[in-house]
């Protein structure tokens, strides 16, 4: 066992496995566990691979910051000329933090609060996604207040059906929260051309997460572009960007990732005819197979006829297999040549805290290391201080060099905003 796929970004020599050119015992010597350990080579290539993909068009990638949003991710990918994708204030102020100027930030999200909308407005961002019709409303009388134009994209609901690996990653069908019904995109789209202080530079969808197949992706651009021809029949001539959403998926298990190329020859013919610059907001694709969690057995045993291996990160750690029943590939940093059923289980006080149920993994005895897979996308992003615990460490590799780029947490840190002497009022 321990001699899955091979990558290249977490090779495994002489029986150890490596991020790169570091061993990743050596990472957790110095660091300590649960560490995320990310490769930054392997950004890059995913930046690259999809850049080459689209490079027949006008196109703009804008990596969505939900699925990792640390500061060393993000400017690594400003490096190579990523924009963003954020949906909330606190997300655009960490773009703000990372470098990002704001032509190259598109702010989206269902309920933006209208401090929130002001400071991206104040700051004169890319575009605004806007999902409804009374925040388009909002957004023009706030403009107005600010003396300063509002440009905005409107996320039209595409009703395309989507088969992805679980309900709740779906937001592009009838009846979702997402986005403006396609009946009345047409309307909305052109109030927004004529209401005072907005200028509408967009039409945007998001299918959902983790598609694999690209025919929802032509169906949905081929929505958006009747849609662009309608606006302009009516007279508008604004309109800049196509904006595509993210969800491309990638492969934790059996699951076949979305093929770049495929997705390139349905889209790209639409948006040619007409014209408009194509935008891509991926966050999974980019990062999520970038990353894995580095966790120390603390116990074995046994009860009520099932094996268990208990480690040092759970649930508040790594949430999705809790949350979405998520696979994650599991290996022994040191290859162990037994393997054996069992769960892989966290130190959290909830039984549904675990890394993986009834898996046959490498037969780790207490205090040896293993390695989750594919965790850059939504891992750290969603980790969370339930029973007082500190979130782990980020550490970016980069060939034979390590930086710890997120400090683990202190205990102070867990009680910073407590206020010890309460000021009472009345
Ligand atoms: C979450 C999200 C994305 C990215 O989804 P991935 O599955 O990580 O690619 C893109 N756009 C919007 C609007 C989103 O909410």
């Amino acid at each position: 066992m321990g001699q899955g796929v091979l990558t290249a970004a977490f090779p495994r020599i002489d029986r150890v496995l490596y991020c790169e050119a570091v061993p990743l015992d050596r990472i957790a010597s110095a660091v300590g566990t649960p560490a995320y350990v990310y490769s930054a080579s392997q950004i890059r290539d995913r930046l690259r691979a999809l850049d080459a993909a689209l490079e027949s068009v006008p196109h703009r990638v804008h990596y969505t910051l939900k699925a990792n949003s640390s500061r060393a991710l993000l400017r690594l990918m400003r490096d190579l000329g990523a924009g963003v994708e954020v949906v909330s204030g606190g997300e655009l102020s960490r773009a703000r933090h990372a470098g990002y100027s704001p032509s190259e930030i598109i702010f989206g999200g269902v309920g933006k609060t209208e401090a929130e909308l002001c400071e991206a407005i104040e700051a004169g961002i890319l575009m605004l996604n806007v999902e409804s019709e009374s925040e388009l409303r909002v957004v023009s009388r706030l403009a107005t207040s600010l003396r300063a134009p509002a440009r905005v994209s409107i996320r039209v609901n595409p009703d395309v059906a989507v088969d992805t690996s679980h309900d709740y990653i779906k937001t592009g069908e009838r009846g979702h929260k997402f986005g403006i019904p396609y009946p009345d995109a047409l309307r909305v789209a052109l109030l927004a051309a004529s209401l005072p202080n907005v200028t509408l530079v967009g039409l945007d969808m998001h299918l959902g997460s983790m598609i694999a197949n690209s025919e929802p992706y032509r169906e949905g651009t081929a929505r958006l572009v009747r849609l662009c021809r309608e606006i302009r029949d009516a007279g508008v001539r604004t309109l800049e960007y196509l904006d595509v959403g993210g969800g491309f998926g990638i492969q934790y298990e059996e699951e076949q990732p979305l093929d770049l190329d495929a997705f390139a020859a349905a889209v790209i013919p639409l948006v040619r005819e007409v014209g408009l610059t194509l935008v891509v907001e991926p966050g999974r694709y980019i990062v999520g197979e970038s990353g894995v969690l580095v966790t120390r057995v603390l116990y074995r045993k046994a009860s009520g006829g099932k094996q268990f291996v208990i480690a040092d990160a759970g649930m508040t750690d790594l949430l999705r297999p809790s949350l979405y029943n998520a696979y994650h590939r599991i290996e022994a940093v040191r290859a162990v040549d037994r393997a054996t059923v069992v769960d892989v289980v966290g130190p959290v006080c909830e039984s549904g805290d675990f890394l993986a149920l009834d898996r046959v993994v490498d037969d780790a005895a207490p205090g040896d290391l293993l390695a989750i897979f594919d965790v850059g996308a939504y891992g750290y992003a969603m980790a969370s201080n339930y029973n007082s615990r500190r979130r782990g460490a980020e550490v970016l590799v980069e060939g034979d060099r390590f930086a710890v780029v997120t400090a683990r947490e202190s205990y102070e840190d867990l009680v910073r905003l407590e206020i010890d002497q309460p000021e009472w009022r009345s």
